[in-house]
């Protein structure tokens, strides 16, 4: 049995301190079991009636207390992988890092987590010893000790995302006053801030996804040490870093979301290339970005395809024209000069964050026909406007104008062609044909000419 120890209220609340933790019963939030999916209770209620503890914790129980829909809802017991896994017919176990079980139901999928414990030794005596791995700078690289359920709260992330929700009585369970730090909107972290960093440095970057998303204020001790270990990034595998970069930049908040990144020095170690050519805050390359973010967030919010290799072409666009400006200057042609720099800057960015090659071949195309797209005279408008590649290439044209940059109306021409009748598209591409005969006509003899 619990022992109350006080009872007390905040803003017209009961909560009481059961033991370890914040008991917030039903009718005192604004939380109700219908709010949580009928999977995700299933598996809840299947795990206490086999005399589990059993809670819907995390994202889920922040966003619904926020009023938001949640993503998907997770599940943490005090039931181990393979004590679960046998409750439930279609599971399995998966993951070395985290073993966890994944229960896949005809609508959703539940990922069910064993409490885990943050200490090196005690809770679980019998597998401990080199279940929980660390490096030097205090990274975990495995972690499976089994632990209670307070020590599974201090070794989430955040305040508020180590709330546990019982939906069978419909009560919170706060270890770290996670609904105080909701009703003040801030982003906490649990634990002593330096070390929780050193220990996962994908944090630094859970720390600034949430206070953008939320529209949070990140709490002076957390914020404290994350200039100074933002280096520690370069130690997180570059495909997990990679698939937390999707999260950061196509939150609906990637406007946000950059400039904070910016601002703790988290993003010279994400795409370190753009960092040098950023410096002018109103200049052309942080006019692209900055557009780029906000028309990606503007797609996300009406719920247009966004796609990982448009956001990339953009923020590797500045160091790979940069790149092949210098390659030109020493005498190369712009499409080699370009198609050199593009492999280089590739190559450097993947070791970093590992894009798929499913994302860099696109990438590579639109940065392509940002040389072909302007030459459109006679045959080749209508074969570039069939190119896989060109809406996204045209988009990109766009963007680099609404960015500031002069490209003698060429979003405006290609805008025109498309809405053209077929008629109307040849006149459009034969004018083209004229003016590059008197284009050409005008330049210096010794001049390449053009291949039309
Ligand atoms: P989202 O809405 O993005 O899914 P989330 O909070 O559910 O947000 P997940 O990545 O799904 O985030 O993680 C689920 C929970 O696991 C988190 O709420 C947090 O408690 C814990 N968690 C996730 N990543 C970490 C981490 N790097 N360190 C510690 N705890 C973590
Ligand atoms: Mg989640």
């Amino acid at each position: 049995m619990l022992k109350r120890i006080s009872n007390f209220f905040t803003k017209g609340q009961r909560r009481e301190t059961v033991g370890d933790r914040l008991v917030i019963p039903t009718g005192q939030h604004s939380l109700s079991p219908r709010m949580i999916s009928r999977d995700a209770r299933k598996v809840v209620e299947v795990l206490q009636e086999n005399g589990y503890e059993a809670y819907v914790v995390g994202g889920s129980v922040r966003d619904l207390l926020l009023g938001l829909k949640p993503k998907d809802f997770d599940v943490a017991t005090n039931a181990k992988p393979a004590e679960v896994k046998p409750l439930f017919r279609r599971s399995r176990i998966i993951g070395r890092r985290f073993q966890i079980v994944h229960v896949q139901f005809s609508r959703e999928l539940i990922e069910v987590t064993t409490f885990r414990s943050n200490e090196t030794k005690g809770q679980d005596k019998k597998n401990g010893g080199n279940r929980r791995q660390q490096t030097d700078s205090g990274m975990l690289t495995r972690d499976n000790v089994f632990g209670s359920i307070s020590d599974d709260a201090s070794r989430r992330d955040l305040t508020i995302n180590a709330m546990y929700y019982n939906p069978t009585d419909n009560s919170i369970h706060d270890f770290a006053n996670g609904m105080e730090d909701i009703e003040s909107r801030t982003i906490r972290i649990m634990g002593d801030p330096a070390t929780r960093f050193r220990e996962d440095p994908v944090r630094l970057l859970r720390v600034v996804r949430f206070a953008a998303k939320l529209g949070f204020t990140i709490e002076r001790n957390t914020e404290k040490p994350m200039r100074k270990l933002a280096a520690d990034l370069s130690h997180v595998s570059p495909p997990r870093l990679f698939d937390e970069t999707l999260k950061l930049f196509m939150s609906g908040q990637g406007l946000a979301t950059f400039w904070l990144l910016y601002e703790y020095g988290l993003f010279d170690h994400i795409v370190p290339a753009l960092g040098p050519l950023m410096k002018d805050r109103g200049g052309l390359n942080s006019q692209l970005v900055e557009q780029a973010f906000t028309n990606t967030d503007l797609r996300i919010r009406s719920e247009k395809r966004v796609t990982p290799a448009f956001i990339y072409a953009v923020l590797l666009w500045p160091s790979v024209q940069h790149l092949a400006s210098q390659y030109q200057s020493q005498g190369n042609s712009p499409a080699y000069a370009l198609n050199k720099a593009a492999g280089e800057i590739i190559t450097k960015q993947v070791a970093i964050t590992a894009i798929p090659r499913r994302f860099t071949m696109p990438m590579r195309e639109i940065w392509d026909l940002q040389l072909l797209l302007p030459r459109r005279a006679g045959q080749r408008a209508k074969r570039l406007s069939e190119h896989p590649r060109f809406r996204a290439a045209y988009d990109f044209v766009l963007l680099r104008e609404q960015a500031g940059e002069d490209l003698d109306g060429l979003g405006d021409w290609w805008t025109a062609y498309q809405e053209a009748s077929e008629e109307k598209q040849l006149e459009m591409a034969s004018a083209q044909n004229d003016a590059g005969k008197k284009r050409r006509r005008r330049k210096p003899r010794n001049a390449k000419p053009k291949a039309e």
